[in-house]
């Protein structure tokens, strides 16, 4: 089965509007086992849509279209569609009787254009929308192109998808086979290194595939296995995941899309029953903001210091400002009394500290990227000197990423 998207809107195009529908649909059609080949985007024009249609049709067997499903002039999705497979559009009654709910509840007179949103395919089934007035329309042409017409906007289009589409792709179409997929995550390795160091895995995979993915300071790694059998596909990638930690596994920090080195980190020191503070400089707080964007972090987090300044970095962590006149802020015996100051104030059991330059300009003679990173604890205070590059905002990202890891790694011994 091979699925394309079809995104319908001159706002997409324009750059007004992301298009996330194409992303969740693919990702919802490949754990279905549902190939998709193609992604387009097409304005809100009927000619141009015709021939994206006509082109469809030689090399997809479903097509997926969103958007231009509305009440308004440029909503024309269902009018060209319906033209180009030979459809009279007619009304659901279903979807009839929820447009006129809607407005008596509002109290608000109804228009006549909208109407136009409860036509759908005389010869196809109607999807009803849970929150939203435009109905949906599967249809499958007397060539065996399947047709699925979706609303634009994701709020309407998700609960569709699921409550919908899913039950009806699920009877229709699904092959046997599904997907299984697992993501591993890596801090502190760079993608091609990754790439080198699997290569000869990369190169022969078939099933399961191996997908590296290059994100700011992490890299992670999707595997995908295709499979009838739940069970034997589990264990396929158990066993390329033996080999890729073998390899890699260092590095390896956690499973799973939307986990994050933040996430792991949290989790660790409520496993562990640990608390954490932080003093900050250069990152400014970006290395709190990071934690607190985890929920429950208060169970671990009671707060922390942001000292910009040699003069707040005296008075909120009580440090000699002696100290800055001898070695400088950016300094190993800066960044390690920060770090055991904000442990001893906060009341924790581990602290982190920033101190560097952010740039593009240096400070005390340190070139942009310059970074001292400790961490205290109550045996001891370590601290490393790093030097990032790039832009200011990519320093102050990897001076997080790596104060991360260094607790991380700090709660794993
Ligand atoms: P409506 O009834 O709201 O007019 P519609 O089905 O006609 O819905 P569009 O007019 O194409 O859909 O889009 C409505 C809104 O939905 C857009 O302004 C945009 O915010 C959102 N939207 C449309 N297409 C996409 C897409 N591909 N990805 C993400 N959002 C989208
Ligand atoms: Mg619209």
């Amino acid at each position: 089965m091979k699925a394309e998207i079809i995104a319908v809107g001159t706002e997409l195009l324009l750059g007004q509007v992301v298009n996330t529908n194409a992303t969740f649909l693919s990702e919802e059609l490949a754990g279905l086992g549902i190939d998709v080949y193609y992604h387009s985007v097409v304005g809100d024009n009927p000619a141009r849509l015709e021939e994206l249609l006509a082109s469809a049709d030689k090399r997809s067997d479903l097509i997926v279209l969103c958007g231009g499903l509305g009440p308004t002039e440029d909503d024309l999705t269902k009018q060209v569609t319906a033209a180009h497979v030979g459809q009279e559009l007619v009304r659901d009654e279903a979807g009839y009787q929820n447009l006129l709910t809607f407005f008596e509840k509002r109290q608000r007179p109804m228009t006549e254009n909208n109407l136009l949103q409860t036509l759908v395919f005389e010869d196809g089934l109607s999807l009803q929308n849970s929150a939203g007035l435009a109905v949906g329309i599967f249809y499958t042409s007397e060539q065996g192109t399947h047709y699925l017409l979706l609303p634009g906007p994701p709020s309407e289009l998700k609960p569709m998808f699921y409550n919908e589409v899913v039950p009806l792709l699920q009877k229709h179409f699904q092959e046997d086979e599904r997907l299984i997929s697992r993501v591993l995550r890596f801090y502190g390795i760079g993608e091609s290194q990754i790439v080198t160091d699997l290569a000869d895995l990369i190169q022969q995979q078939t099933n399961p595939t191996i997908a590296p993915y290059a994100k700011p300071n992490e890299v992670t790694i999707r595997l995908t296995v295709k499979t009838v059998d739940e069970a034997q596909g589990l264990r396929q990638l158990d066993e390329l995941e033996e080999v890729i930690q073998e390899r890699v596994g260092e590095f390896f920090y956690g499973y799973g899309e939307d986990n994050s080195l933040a996430k792991v980190v949290v989790g660790l020191l409520k496993e562990k029953g640990k608390t954490l503070a932080a003093a900050e400089s250069l990152t400014a707080g970006l290395f709190q903001a990071t934690i607190g964007d985890v929920s429950g972090v208060s169970e671990v987090f009671p707060g922390g210091f942001v000292t910009y300044s040699e003069e707040t970095k005296a008075a909120f962590l009580e440090i000699d400002p002696t100290l800055f006149e001898t070695v400088g802020t950016v300094s190993k015996e800066c960044v390690e009394t920060m770090a055991s100051q904000a442990r001893k104030l906060a009341k924790t059991d581990y602290a982190v500290a920033f101190s560097g330059v952010a740039g593009p300009d240096e400070l005390e003679g340190h070139a942009a990227g310059t970074t001292w990173i400790a961490l205290a604890s109550e045996k001891e205070v370590v601290s490393q000197l790093y030097h990032f590059s790039r832009d200011r905002s990519y320093i102050r990202h990897s001076a997080v990423m790596t104060g991360l890891d260094l607790v991380r790694r700090a709660l794993l011994k």
